[in-house]
């Protein structure tokens, strides 16, 4: 089995863990949650979102939370935007890194943002361009790649042509997400094969839900298929807004267990994770999704 010898992780647990999560984090712990993942070696955070704030409650505060937390140096701090109004509020916030997202299925768009496919493709070259004219840096997020709660299977040739758009406007990379976590890893592998032939594998990065247990057998298809990017949420956050008390994404300590025994560097520190989770737990009195996590009870550090 050939895998890479060292991977990066993007924490996504801050935006697309907490905007799926009932209960809302006040201002202040989305601050102490994020400047204690800066502390453990992550590479890229995505710290919020600027949508419409009555759209996704839990991140209506995302221009304070981006403007309290403490930016270290080699860090990209991310969010997501819209529209030229979300991108200007990103800019007032002093970010330097965007990320635009749609779906690889017409009827997942229209429900999560209110445009076609086609409509998506046709505003968003403009947007990357004023980002990337503003110095920041754009990645994109492609949705419901591995399957749609409206649409049922997606192919691989539907995917690669919205990659393909997608990387042409200029972004540096496209996260294919499963976003409902029906996946498995032959599916994966199919997928990125078909990808690959016409993709470089540093141009992807996979970001998969755990909604059916799958999401780390998904991940190691993933690595073996030669990817090395990979989108996880500390304390598996996230949910599923169709299946109320189901696992959301992958989590991040799990991961970081699992690569680090297969000795693949992440430079991160597990057990800071294990401390944040225990944090957090606290927070949403419950148990975060992460089994490692709960391995590790007493750890406080
Ligand atoms: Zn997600």
């Amino acid at each position: 089995m050939v895998l890479p010898k060292q991977v990066k992780i993007v924490e996504v647990g801050p935006r697309d863990g907490l905007q799926n999560e009932t209960q809302i984090l006040s201002a202040d712990d989305k601050v102490r949650l994020i400047d204690q993942l800066s502390l453990s070696g992550f590479k890229a955070i995505e710290i919020g979102s600027f949508v419409r704030p009555d759209r996704i409650p839990p991140l209506a505060d995302t221009e304070q939370v981006a403007q309290r937390i403490q930016r270290l140096p080699g860090i990209n701090y991310s969010a997501l935007v819209p529209n030229a109004k979300g991108l200007a509020r990103a800019k007032v916030a002093g970010l330097q890194s965007v990320a635009i997202f749609m779906s690889a299925t017409n009827a997942h768009n229209l429900k999560n943002t209110n445009r076609t496919t086609a409509q998506a493709l046709a505003m968003y070259p403009e947007l990357v361009q004023q980002a990337l004219a503003e110095g920041m840096q754009v990645r994109a997020y492609l949705s419901t790649v591995f399957g749609c709660p409206y649409e049922g299977e997606v192919k691989p040739q539907q995917v690669l042509p919205l990659v393909q758009q997608l990387l042409a406007m200029g972004v540096y990379e496209v996260s294919l997400g499963d976003t409902i976590g029906v996946s498995n890893p032959l599916a994966v592998q199919r997928t990125l094969e078909y990808l690959l032939e016409h993709v470089a594998a540093d141009k992807l990065a996979l970001h998969f839900h755990d909604t059916r247990g799958t999401a780390l057998a998904n991940v190691l298809a993933g690595l073996q298929m030669g990817i090395t990017t990979f989108d996880a949420a500390i304390g598996g956050l996230g949910g599923c807004p169709y299946a109320p008390g189901a696992a959301g994404n992958v989590s991040t300590e799990d991961l970081v267990y699992m690569l680090h025994g297969m000795d693949i560097a992440t430079g991160i520190d597990l057990d800071r994770l294990v401390s944040i989770n225990h944090y957090l737990s606290e927070r949403f009195q419950r148990r975060l999704m992460s089994r490692y996590a709960l391995t590790r009870p007493g750890l406080r550090i």
